[in-house]
């Protein structure tokens, strides 16, 4: 149908006779001539119906907006005075001969250019509309074009691209299971998978050597600000590699990404402890692009009568720590009780502070509702370890150690961003040297990464002491989000069995829920690692999106709920007594 996009005229175009096809963007009357601007995938063009040609005129005069076009005409240069360097196609027009309507719309539930007035809700139910606006054109099209350089990467350095199954058991990464009853195995269900991490193992197992997949992962998660219950990575995996070597030619993938797609370069990627982030960042995801850092102060604290602090600072599984925010002093009352609120969302029970006034005053200087109960000697080395200075103010943390990382750490990140502290655009790093377990609010274990991760020592010294152990586990972090996280793998059966007994999976319930991969453990099993990156979280960063539903064509809400098409929705009595499934009464309230 069409010679040209209409987003591709320039005026190597000039004078030649062209047919278009695309979306009335707009329609202007000015005194006797019609104006269309014209919209495709690739941009937008100028069309202008004058009143010699009658019948085209007439139809150019019925289109509204969103109507399909087809349009034929010749190119030409805009009149002096008319060029728009905002537009690709800015210095030309097309003089329209024949206008053809393909099809008529409706009108639009919103203007394509005033989204910003609308809801998400009304967006997401829109979808096919609110696509069509050339922003969200745009982020689409850097999806495909980082999912085909990091298949072309990935071909070239020798990977297999190899589809895992969709419906199969349940691969623990940490979320609840979606899951899927079987109409043939009455009262068995499929999960659908959070990972195809057994999978890509076995794929090890077998001996492909180097894997990757770009794969739709399921995860039924409480509802947090940013999350999808289905949302696509990039997993990879290989076979007789150590970790620095995985790390080396994922990096290198992440680094051509950015530089090729969007001209960024991020560098080499520093590596930090797991310890380190936590201790300086109170973040496993350190935003580099910020300078402050948490101090501890518990040492100085332990003595003081102010049981705030000195409860903390004498209780192990505590932490006392301050956060310094140059300049910081010129706070108001109302951004300090702002930023007590927000910590309270971490669980602090409070934010204590001290503005530094006049250093050379002593304490006479500081000002806070605090000094008094620490004393002059304790605050003056508090001042001195945080070096402060005029005009500076000092946050603190004291309660349980994850609450104190968790507040602090997200007050770092807000008040660096509130004050515009951040020194780079772009800060990428690894996190290394993970702790294999943590520490469940009931009491229990649980993994970090998950229980296929390879711990650093051996199965006894493991399930001796399970908290102490250290695991071969990486993130790759940017700007504060985690863009990918993996490990070396456990290659070993008899590991593999104490990683569960740790977790409280017996030898039964391992072999009923795990067995397939317990038994590909025994035959020959490579050393193998890998990890997985967020493709949705990588484009976000990349288009420099707040949102990972910007950036997914058809994404669910926070309810975990699609407004399009609306699903989740209802079966009939008929498929719900062939799956044997018989609902319970909704309990009103
Ligand atoms: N399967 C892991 C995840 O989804 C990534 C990996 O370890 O490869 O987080």
């Amino acid at each position: 149908m069409r010679s040209h996009y209409c987003g591709d005229l320039r005026v190597e175009q000039v004078d030649e006779e062209v047919t278009l096809v695309g979306w009335v963007h707009r329609r202007r009357d000015h005194g006797g001539v019609i104006f269309l601007d014209v919209r495709d995938r690739e941009g937008v063009i100028q069309v202008v119906f004058d009143p010699d040609r009658e019948t085209s005129f007439a139809l150019a005069d019925s289109v509204r907006n969103e109507y399909v076009i087809e349009i034929n005409g010749l190119v030409r240069h805009r009149p002096e005075g008319t060029i728009n360097p905002d537009m690709g196609t800015g210095e030309v027009e097309v003089l329209g001969k024949e206008l053809k309507i393909l099809n008529k719309s409706e009108t639009p539930p919103f203007q394509l250019d005033d989204h910003q007035q609308v809801s998400e809700e009304v967006r997401l139910k829109n979808r096919f509309m609110d696509l069509r606006r050339p922003e969200m054109q745009q982020k689409m099209r850097l999806r495909a074009q980082v999912s085909s350089y990091i298949r072309n990467y990935l071909d070239s350095n020798g990977f297999l691209d190899i589809e895992t199954p969709i419906l199969t058991r349940a691969t623990p990464e940490g979320a609840r299971d979606y899951v899927v009853p079987s109409r043939t195995h009455e009262g068995s269900f499929f999960a659908l998978p959070q990972s195809p991490q057994l999978f890509k193992q076995l794929l090890m197992v077998s001996g492909f050597d180097r894997y990757y997949q770009i794969a739709k992962c399921f995860r039924d998660e409480d509802l947090r600000a940013d999350r999808q219950p289905e949302f696509t990575q990039i997993d990879i995996e290989m076979s007789f590699m150590n970790q620095q070597e995985i790390m080396a030619i994922t990096e290198n993938m992440i680094t051509g990404l950015f530089k090729e797609k969007i001209g960024v370069e991020l560098g080499e990627f520093p590596h930090m402890t797991y310890a380190e982030a936590m201790s300086k960042y109170g973040s496993d995801k350190p935003d580099l692009r910020n300078p402050m850092q948490l101090v501890d102060v518990a040492d100085l604290m332990a003595n003081i009568e102010f049981k705030v602090f000195a409860g903390p600072a004498n209780d192990a599984a505590s932490r006392v720590a301050a956060l310094k925010v140059p300049g910081g002093a010129s706070l108001t009352r109302k951004n300090i009780d702002e930023y007590t609120k927000f910590v309270s969302i971490y669980g602090a029970r409070g934010l204590a502070w001290i503005k530094v006034n006049e250093l050379a005053k002593g304490v006479e200087g500081l000002q806070s509702p605090i000094v008094k109960f620490l004393g002059e000697d304790v605050a003056m080395q508090i001042m001195e370890r945080l070096e402060v200075k005029d005009g500076d103010i000092v946050f603190f943390g004291a309660d349980k150690t994850n609450v104190v990382n968790e507040a602090l750490g997200a007050l770092r990140n807000k008040v660096g961003v509130d004050l515009d502290m951040l020194t780079c655009e772009w800060a990428p790093l690894w996190v290394v040297d993970w702790p294999m377990f943590e520490q469940t609010s009931d009491g229990g274990i649980t993994a970090i990464h998950h229980p296929f991760t390879s711990p650093s020592c051996t199965p006894a010294e493991l399930e001796a002491d399970p908290l102490a152990a250290q695991s071969d586990a990486y993130d790759m972090v940017l700007n504060g989000c985690e863009l990918g996280g993996g490990s070396i793998r456990i290659h070993e059966n008899e590991m593999q069995r104490s990683v569960f007994r740790c977790l409280g999976i017996s030898d039964e319930e391992a072999e009923e829920k795990f067995g397939f991969l317990l038994n590909g453990l025994k035959y020959g099993a490579p050393p193998h690692g890998g990890l997985a990156f967020g493709l949705d979280r990588l484009i976000m960063l990349m288009s420099g999106t707040e949102s990972i539903r910007e950036v997914i064509a058809f994404p669910k809400t926070q309810t975990a709920a699609c407004p399009l098409t609306n699903a989740p929705g209802e079966v009939s009595n008929e498929q719900l007594k062939e799956l044997s499934i018989k609902l319970r009464e909704k309990i009103k309230i």
